[in-house]
């Protein structure tokens, strides 16, 4: 039987590729989103993939909606943690608005999501838990203090969750994204791209989903079963760490 497994944010952008790569190497996949329904749409009716809508920043509604994806697909086997949200300004200028949020749907919902299906993990003997962090979360970056700070602690949590589950057969590893091309990125004026970004990038060239995604497969898959607690850093060389 197919492994199944949840991407949150998995409609659009790095999400949307995950579960493609994810569908592709034979997992049954649920894809959730927020409130973009129609991209969320477009999506399903381009892959068939299965789509469920609910904020992964409130704990009652991950119950709700993994208790209903369990009840389609059966057990969760791989979570992949992927949704965030930016809203970046100095902190001298930040509003708790602008905090809480960041910080609820980029590193509170890590528990949200995961403290429901660890247990099942657990007593099957099987997981994988993927967790979306980001460079700036590895050096911190000027104007996102909430997103970095919600970023490293999606790193650490990495790390403790691995250490606790390990004997379990669940691993728990982060990739951290420098720069990719989604819709976002693509926006940035080619100007912009070509002195400010590009340079920063011994690669010299922007991440694509796709990449991320292929990180994804692998450390989901049995091959990739010794590697726990580990960050991969796919940044094309932005930040070594
Ligand atoms: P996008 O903005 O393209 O997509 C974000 C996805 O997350 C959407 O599906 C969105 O749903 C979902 N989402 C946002 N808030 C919530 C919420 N409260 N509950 C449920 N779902 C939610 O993001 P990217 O693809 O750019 O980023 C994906 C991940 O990769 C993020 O964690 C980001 O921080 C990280 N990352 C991205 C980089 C980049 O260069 N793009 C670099 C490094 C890290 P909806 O469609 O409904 O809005």
């Amino acid at each position: 039987m197919a492994r199944v497994a949840v991407v949150t944010g998995g409609t659009r952008g790095i999400g949307e590729a995950i579960s493609k790569a994810l569908k592709a190497a034979g997992y049954e996949v649920a894809a959730t989103y927020h409130a973009n329904d129609e991209a969320a749409a477009k999506f399903k009716a381009e892959t068939g993939v299965h789509v469920y809508k609910w904020d992964v920043s409130k704990y009652e509604d991950c119950v709700q909606g993994l208790a209903t994806v369990t009840k389609d697909l059966g057990p969760i086997d791989v979570l992949v943690n992927n949704a965030g949200i930016t809203k970046d300004g100095f902190f001298h200028k930040m509003t708790p608005e602008q905090w809480y949020a960041v910080i609820n749907t980029n590193l509170n919902s890590l528990f949200n999501m995961t403290r429901p299906v660890i247990e099942g993990m657990r007593e099957r003997g099987f997981g994988r838990i993927i967790n979306i962090s980001s460079v700036n979360g590895q050096k911190g970056q000027a104007g996102q203090s909430n997103y970095s700070a919600a970023k490293a602690g999606d790193i650490g949590f990495t790390k403790a969750l691995a250490q606790e589950n390990a004997n379990k057969g669940v691993t728990v590893n982060a990739i951290c994204p420098g720069y990719i091309a989604t819709e976002m990125v693509r926006a940035v004026p080619k100007e912009v791209l070509e002195k400010s970004i590009l340079p920063l990038i011994p690669l010299r060239r922007l991440g694509e989903p796709s990449e991320i995604g292929r990180c994804v497969v692998f450390l989901a898959s049995d091959e990739a079963g010794l590697i726990t607690g580990s960050t991969i850093s796919a940044n094309g060389g932005q930040y070594m760490v």
